[in-house]
């Protein structure tokens, strides 16, 4: 079974936030120990306080986590997460629930302190309905876990392969509306659950979902999915399966430019192609291992199934690409070879370089513009050093670009000057077209943006949110919503101190 990894050295046990923890009543703590594992040690606290958000990584280094929850419980059934959750209600105290802690946005950070809900005690594969190719799995499993039991038991595969996939757990995935690297062919995560069972935050139990479709209402299965732990704790997902590939073909083409690049992505999804990999990296990425000359942006292509469809798939690739030239397809097996590598980041980050990525998604016609202006939007902040994207996951109306950036500010400007990037950037997809997220997810560091992003959508989803959970305890202080216990924690007078 897997474990969590941390991000980074933690040379300390510090708040860095401003302001105080939620109260946690002594009479609180015995009746959660009386429920499951718990432990208040210092350092496994705050260990567990923090996730993979790249701001925080340098405030790691510094020696303090974002907030240290008071305790961590370690449940090993719903029941127990029921109970868990029914008494925070009652004694008010916040409940963060986690999973992996591969977060890359500061989602699972109990940024209120009180409970920081360890899922991982619920682990392993349920019953498997091998006729119509359902899984049955604990929210807390690792990824690896729930791939390797399924294929050597029953020869099936869900398909979900997000770079974090070693680190990161089913419940993570769907709380965090995740997308794996074979999402062109398989879909997000959204489309892979059948059907959730959900603790909220009174400690009654949902069952949604269930069928294939549904015309019962609108769809709580996907009201869910997406809501980073601030409307109830999934506790049991119902995954699609396919049987595992039996052919596999790989190829890759060089584009004179971008946008080249994504006309011809997009003449493949417009044919009915789904390859399953379908990724595009600008002339900057393309240097980068991928087999670029400086110039020239690459495509790698990967497709897997039945021979017959990826054959058809192949050839329609071949001639969306017309217009290209052939390049060697062992870049594709170098990228499968390394494609979860993550090292770069804490090199940069002990180099004391701001950077990060931001995933976006955007119907094909705006995609160009959305490139050209995110770009010479993030260079413009001072001290911005690199911008560039990738094209990652595609859809037949348009597709996520995956933009990667990085500034060496001076230290005491390291936080404002990661501020800034993000304002910029973020502000430059909005205007031209594009959401907020494609899937990394809103957690603490996109908050500032929902409104403009959701607009009316917000307070809808803040009614949802103060029906399901009245005291506010479940992850509070995310998404964009009003938490109970006090004002947003981050950012602190973002405004003023802006390099
Ligand atoms: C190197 C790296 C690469 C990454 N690549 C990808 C990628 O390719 N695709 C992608 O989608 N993401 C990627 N991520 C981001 C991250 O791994 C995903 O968001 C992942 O789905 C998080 O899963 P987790 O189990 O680690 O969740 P956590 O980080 O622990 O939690 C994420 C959110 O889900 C909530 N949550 C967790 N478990 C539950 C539960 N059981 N019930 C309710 N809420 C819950 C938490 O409260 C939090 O809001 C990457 C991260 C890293 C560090």
């Amino acid at each position: 079974m897997r474990h969590h990894v941390s991000p980074i050295e933690l040379n300390g046990t510090d708040d860095h936030l401003a302001g105080q923890p939620a109260p946690v009543p002594e009479e609180f703590l015995r009746a959660l120990a009386a429920l499951c594992e718990i432990t208040t040690d210092l350092e496994a606290t705050a260990e567990a306080s923090r996730d993979w958000w790249p701001l925080a990584l340098h405030w790691s280094l510094a020696g303090a986590v974002p907030r240290r929850a008071a305790v961590v419980a370690r449940p090993r059934s719903t029941d127990e997460v029921a109970a868990i959750c029914a008494l925070a209600t009652t004694h008010r105290v916040p409940v963060t629930p986690a999973g992996g802690r591969s977060g890359v946005s500061g989602a699972s950070l109990p940024l209120h302190g009180g409970v920081l809900l360890d899922m991982t005690g619920l682990h392993g594969i349920g019953e498997v309905d091998e006729i119509s190719g359902i899984v049955e799995v604990a929210a807390g499993t690792f990824g690896p876990d729930l791939e390797a039991e399924i294929s050597s038991r029953y020869g099936l595969s869900i398909g979900h392969f997000p770079q974090s996939f070693e680190i990161s757990t089913v419940g993570g995935w769907v709380a965090a509306r995740g997308a794996g690297q074979f999402s062109t062919r398989y879909g997000k995560i959204e489309d892979m659950v059948v059907g959730l069972e959900v603790v909220l935050a009174s400690g009654k139990v949902l069952r949604t979902g269930g069928a294939p479709a549904a015309a019962s209402g609108p769809d709580l299965t996907q009201l869910i999915i997406g809501s980073e732990g601030t409307l109830g704790v999934i506790t049991r997902v119902w995954l699609r399966a396919h049987r595992v590939a039996v052919h596999r073909a790989t190829a890759a083409y060089r584009f004179e430019s971008f946008i080249e690049g994504i006309e011809a992505c997009r003449t493949v999804l417009r044919s009915g192609a789904t390859p399953a990999v379908l990724r595009l990296y600008d002339a900057i990425e393309s240097t980068r291992g991928r087999g670029g000359n400086g110039t020239d942006c690459v495509l790698l292509v990967l497709d897997e199934g039945e021979p017959e469809m990826v054959e058809a798939t192949m050839a329609l690739v071949l001639t969306a690409c017309a217009g290209a030239t052939l390049a060697d397809p062992g870049l594709v097996d170098a990228w499968l070879a390394h494609r979860n590598d993550t090292s770069a980041l804490q090199t940069l980050t002990h180099k004391g370089f701001v950077v990060d990525t931001m995933e976006i998604a955007a119907p094909w016609s705006r995609l160009a513009a959305i490139y050209t202006a995110t770009c010479e939007a993030f260079s413009s902040v001072p001290s911005a050093r690199a911008a560039s994207a990738h094209l990652s996951h595609s859809y037949p109306d348009g597709a996520c670009l995956y933009f990667s950036f990085a500034a060496s500010p001076a230290p005491d400007q390291l936080e404002a000057t990661y501020i800034a990037m993000w304002d910029a950037g973020q502000r430059a997809v909005l205007n031209n077209g594009g959401n907020l997220s494609h899937h990394h997810g809103v957690g603490v560091n996109r908050q500032r943006f929902m409104s403009e992003a959701l607009g009316e959508g917000l307070a809808v989803i803040q009614s949802i949110k103060d029906a399901l959970d009245p005291n506010g305890i479940l992850n509070p202080g995310k998404l964009g919503l009003r938490s109970a216990f006090g004002p947003a924690q981050w950012p602190r007078a973002a405004a003023s101190d802006t390099p």
